[in-house]
């Protein structure tokens, strides 16, 4: 079991862009009782195990319900269509928990509203769902204040330096992959490249990762550039005052360090869903995220701004509609898309359709399996099936949050519309 935990913690350090899928289905955390909340997350094991242990530290009795998201983690999960209505009703219906709780108050991660629309899940199930801080360690606050509105910090979504050097080690093991044949090939003829490049890689993905907001230019390629010139720069002087190197192995390797930071650099954002921005920046020369909200249908709910995790909107001063006040920030995640109620908000991109290398190649073998057949049944008719309430294993995610009620019935057909279900 130690071993297995070792394992699972090393696989966060260089391997968390690879699914690693826990079982879904319920989870009993403490001693929840038929009052205590019910909170959703993903299947990724690393991000179970976090929430379990989160909650325990905290002293929550709760009941976990974990959704099938093809062991990914609940952000890259929602965008790229694996966190969905059709995955959380899924899991509602089959765990039993209706029979385990009086109420039915649903509590959701907040960066999983970019694949949840939080209107069809209650119409679909008589549960009232929201969405909590985005932070599992603020979940105990959240629960402490009643569930009243979540406090600005705990819904925006930061990258401290302990997180962006998670990402770092994250992302060179993966670039390693992606260059292990010709570093290899070439290795045949020059004498230890393959340990340098190794060394290149690591540090040069730390770089990226601990002077991102200090490096010019915008986060992605631009910044990746701004490191590769500078540490290109000292490998020559270094190579001249120190080393007796060629001017030909000089150039060679100052060429591959400036490769590989840029590299490193525009790779860097897919680490959220600012990835697909990130190409249209690359190939456009600028950032073509667009994003509007039609004042005269929004209904001022707040909801928008509630699941934007980097804080875009903002109230009109004197009236109760929102507008867009920071399309800087953008990171064209959908979230405030698929859970406008009012269908106010309109894009220049679509929601659920992260393009990163994890979601491709998942999405490319899912295209191969057979299709639904129409016998198949769908998550609306499954009926509820017990599951084993197992606890032990330890593991956890990270739920985030929303506060504004479902609107009247009213309004679902409308979001629903929009959203195509949610799913
Ligand atoms: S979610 Fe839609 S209706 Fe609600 S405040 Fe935002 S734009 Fe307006
Ligand atoms: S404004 Fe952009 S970042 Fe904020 S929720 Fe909408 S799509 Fe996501």
């Amino acid at each position: 079991m130690v071993i297995r935990d070792l394992l699972k913690d090393l696989w966060l350090l260089f391997g968390r862009m690879f699914p690693l899928p826990t079982t879904p289905g319920l989870r009993e955390v403490g001693k929840p009782d038929r009052s205590s909340p019910v909170i959703v997350t993903c299947n990724f094991d690393l991000t179970v195990r976090k929430v379990i242990r989160t909650l325990k530290r905290d002293g929550v009795d709760a009941w976990l319900l974990v959704a099938p998201t093809r062991g990914i983690n609940v952000w890259c999960a929602a965008g790229g269509g694996h966190f969905t209505t059709d995955r959380v009703v899924s899991v509602l219906k089959t765990s039993g928990i209706s029979h385990r709780v009086d109420h039915r108050r649903l509590l959701l991660p907040q960066l999983a509203a970019a694949g949840v629309n939080i209107w069809s899940l209650q119409e679909r199930t008589g549960w009232k769902p929201r969405f909590g801080p985005l932070r599992i360690d603020d979940l105990a606050g959240y629960l402490g204040r009643n569930r009243r509105l979540t406090e600005p910090a705990e819904r925006r979504v930061t990258f401290g330096l302990k997180e962006r050097l998670v990402m770092a080690t994250n992302l060179a093991s993966a670039s390693l992959l992606f260059f292990i044949v010709p570093i290899l090939v070439s290795s045949i003829w020059l004498g230890g490249f393959w340990w340098r490049s190794l060394l290149l890689l690591f540090s040069l993905a730390i770089l990226n990762a601990v002077l991102v907001f200090r490096l010019p230019g915008r986060p992605g390629l631009q910044k990746g550039l701004s490191l590769g010139v500078a540490a290109g720069a000292l490998f020559v002087a270094l190579s001249q005052l120190l080393w007796d190197m060629s001017t030909a192995s000089t150039v060679a390797w100052a060429s591959w360090i400036l490769f590989l930071s840029a590299y490193l650099g525009y790779d860097l954002p897919s680490w959220s869903p600012l990835w697909r921005a990130d190409i249209r920046e690359l190939l456009l020369g600028r950032r073509d995220t667009h994003i509007e909200i039609d004042k005269d249908s929004c209904t001022g709910c707040r909801l928008c701004d509630l699941v934007c995790p980097v804080h875009v909107f903002d109230r009109n001063p004197g009236g109760k509609s929102y507008f867009v006040a920071n399309l800087d920030a953008c990171q064209a995640c959908g979230a405030c898309v698929e859970n406008c109620p009012a269908n106010a908000i309109t894009t220049n991109f679509s929601s659920g359709m992260c393009s990163c290398p994890t979601c491709t190649v998942i999405n490319g073998v899912g295209a191969l399996k057979p299709k639904q057949s129409p016998g198949d049944p769908s998550p609306d008719d499954l009926t509820p099936r017990w599951e084993g309430t197992c606890c032990g294993s330890g593991t956890a995610a990270s739920p985030e949050s929303t506060e504004a009620e479902p609107p009247p019935q009213g309004a679902l057909g409308k979001a629903r519309a929009r959203c195509g279900g949610g799913s």
